[in-house]
């Protein structure tokens, strides 16, 4: 068998937990998706995050709590001013509490991630924050996906009971968004000044992005000390202006994936890795998370997309129990055995 030296010897590196450098992951970004040396880069991601994190995956569920043609403005989301088919809406908080439950009743939900768009009330949000804290048991964490804050606020979410927050520098910020970089990059060291976790993500990855463009973005969540990094492709939402440029494989994503989740070994602080949207291949290339959701999604036209794109928890902990993973992590470290809650989902009784 011969594959290129210079890749056996970075895989060779990173399962000794060394990951490959920017110039590294530029030149396996830059190989064909079906070459030899990508299908074994994704085996060896996919071996040495099972070693990484135990063989344990996470389960996140994410509510929209809030939609309005959003002034974020990004052409790739359903939501941007100027194209979304969204008019204002807002879910009631019983409404919050109710989907809340439905999510961490189960009990193996990681984390609770509640979504606005990039404009919020905040003073609306704490409130939520903190009635969303009182329902969720203490095993589940609560992560926000909202527009730029500031360290006093990071603060205050803090104190109401928030553990961290989804914050990217996106691929072409400030190009295909109307968001200013810095903003972003100070937002990202504003939660992690206030002792937040930072989910990051390399998104939204098009057909168009090159392997420079990728890397130099993907690194930012590593300078940062992500908690979650991840990789997630642009879904072609119609209507939105970007759509035309398509949408890569969930091979290439797989790809993607796997770079990311090797590059990852460069933080210590880097505890898991998702793939977006869920999806086996992803899987079994280095990620271990996925996020189910309800509600509005920026790669969804539907009101609530678990009608639409999004899948809900039971199909997430069947798609975690079909790749493989032997336990779900729950937010305080505990651990559900997959098995039992497969058994359980039959109907059948667990190993025990
Ligand atoms: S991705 Fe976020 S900030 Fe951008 S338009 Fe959509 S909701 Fe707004």
């Amino acid at each position: 068998m011969h594959i290129a030296s210079r890749c056996a010897e970075l895989l060779a590196a990173a399962l000794e937990f060394q990951g490959p450098s920017k110039a590294d992951c530029r030149y396996l970004l830059a190989l064909p998706p079906d070459s030899l040396e990508i299908e074994l880069t994704r085996s060896v991601a996919n071996t040495v995050m099972r070693r990484r994190f135990r063989n344990e995956a996470i389960l996140l569920g994410q509510i929209g709590i809030d939609v309005f043609p959003c002034p974020g403005g990004c052409q790739f989301c359903a939501f941007g001013e100027g194209h979304t088919g969204f008019t204002a809406s807002s879910l009631a908080l019983e409404e919050i509490l109710q989907r809340a439950h439905a999510f961490a009743d189960g009990g193996d939900l990681f984390a609770l991630f509640l979504m606005a768009m990039h404009t919020f009330d905040f003073a609306r949000l704490l409130t939520v924050v903190s009635a969303v804290r009182r329902e969720l048991p203490r095993h589940t964490q609560i992560v926000l996906n909202i527009g730029d804050f500031d360290l006093a606020r990071a603060q205050e979410l803090k104190a109401a009971g928030v553990n961290g927050a989804y914050h990217v520098l996106r691929l072409r910020e400030g190009e295909d968004t109307a968001l200013d970089p810095d903003a972003r990059r100070a937002t990202i060291g504003a939660l992690r000044e206030a002792g937040l976790d930072c989910y990051y993500c390399c998104e939204p990855i098009g057909p168009e992005h090159t392997p420079d463009e990728l890397v130099e973005q993907l690194f930012v969540g590593i300078e940062y000390g992500c908690f979650q990094h991840a990789a997630m492709r642009r879904v072609a939402v119609p209507g939105s202006p970007l759509a035309a440029r398509g949408q890569i494989t969930e091979h290439r994503l797989a790809q993607i994936t796997a770079v990311v989740a090797l590059a990852s070994l460069h933080s210590a602080s880097t505890r898991n890795i998702a793939v977006h949207e869920p999806n086996l291949i992803g899987l079994t290339s280095g990620a271990n998370v996925v996020y189910a959701e309800t509600g509005i999604n920026p790669r969804d036209t539907a009101a609530d997309t678990s009608t639409g794109r999004g899948l809900d928890m039971a199909a997430c902990r069947r798609m975690m129990y079909e790749a493989g993973f032997s336990a779900l992590q729950r937010g305080d470290g505990t651990l559900i055995p997959l098995a039992d809650v497969f058994a359980e989902s039959q109907g059948i009784a667990g190993p025990g």
